[in-house]
């Protein structure tokens, strides 16, 4: 392997060691620590798995814990009231609802009940809007992570160009428009790409973020190129990316392992979020 690795295990260590110390700085302050609502509908065991992680890490860096959890039959409507109440909490500076929804749940309407000075996921409409323009506003965690690995690094963006392998409202859309603000040239990639590898190939950086397991292979990156894996897939010997770790990482520069690249940075930017949220800079 010749890549060196973008540790998104230490760099989100980090990141949640700065959060503490901002959160004690700001319980000081203020007298009330800031607080990190997640609501969870249902029992998908993977959501489970993240919100307990969510909260556990929150709680660890001094963030004050709101957990709402409700059956999967839930109506729509005792969801809102839910996130209404949370949104008029002045205890909660942060307001999570953990995706998917269970199966009919109309997710969009009731991601727009969180405001936009709470949506420490920077899912809702504004947000993206407020993203749109480049106008102070929190931005989605994950797309946030890849550009602090990269920025950590001290991997250049401006005038670099950036394959986004993924356009979806989660990743690879704000992450596209993050990167676009930072002076990158950047290329969108997606399922009705008609030659994903002449795409990538042009790239200084690809961000694969498809949601297919081991999509990104050597044919699809050009000799020392930074690659970083965005996507997360359970398989029978553990976690497994949308880049063919081995034959890419001997080809690139850089590269993002899973577990422990993205993966990791996905929380520490959301309690980052929180703390923003917090001090009223969302
Ligand atoms: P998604 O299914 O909503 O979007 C996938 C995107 O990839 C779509 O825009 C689609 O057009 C594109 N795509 C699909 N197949 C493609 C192909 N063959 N070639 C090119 N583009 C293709 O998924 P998402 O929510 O954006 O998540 C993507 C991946 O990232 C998933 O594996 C998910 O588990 C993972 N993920 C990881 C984190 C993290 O913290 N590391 C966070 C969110 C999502």
């Amino acid at each position: 392997m010749n890549a060196q690795i973008l540790d998104g295990k230490r760099l989100a260590a980090e990141v949640r060691a700065q959060t503490r110390e901002k959160a004690a700085a700001f319980t000081g302050r203020t007298g009330t620590a800031p607080g990190l609502a997640t609501v969870l509908v249902g029992d998908d065991p993977a959501s489970h798995v993240y919100v307990a992680s969510k909260r556990k890490m929150a709680a660890a860096a001094g963030i004050a814990d709101f957990h709402h959890h409700l059956p999967g039959p839930a109506p729509e409507r005792e969801i809102a009231a839910v996130l209404d109440d949370l949104a008029a909490d002045p205890r909660v500076s942060g307001i999570l609802l953990q995706l998917p929804l269970p199966a009919g749940k109309d997710s969009a309407s009731l991601i727009e009940r969180i405001p936009a000075g709470k949506d420490v996921d920077g899912l809702t409409t504004t947000s993206a809007g407020l993203l749109s323009r480049a106008a102070p506003g929190l931005r989605p965690c994950t797309p946030s992570g890849v550009i602090a690995l990269l920025d950590a690094a001290g991997i250049d963006l401006p005038g670099k160009h950036v394959a986004v392998v993924g356009r979806s409202q989660l990743v690879g859309a704000p992450l596209a428009q993050m990167l676009l603000h930072r002076n990158a040239t950047v290329t969108v990639a997606h399922s009705r790409t008609a030659d994903l590898a002449a795409v990538t190939r042009e790239a200084d950086i690809v961000v694969a973020a498809a949601g297919r397991e081991g999509l990104i292979t050597a044919k699809h990156v050009r000799e020392g190129a930074v690659v970083v894996d965005v996507g997360i897939h359970r398989t029978p010997d553990g976690l497994a990316g949308d880049v063919q770790f081995d034959e890419v990482a001997a080809r690139a520069s850089w590269i993002t392992p899973v577990p422990g690249g993205v993966g990791p940075m996905t929380i520490a930017m959301l309690l980052a979020n929180t703390l923003q949220a917090a001090a009223g800079l969302g």
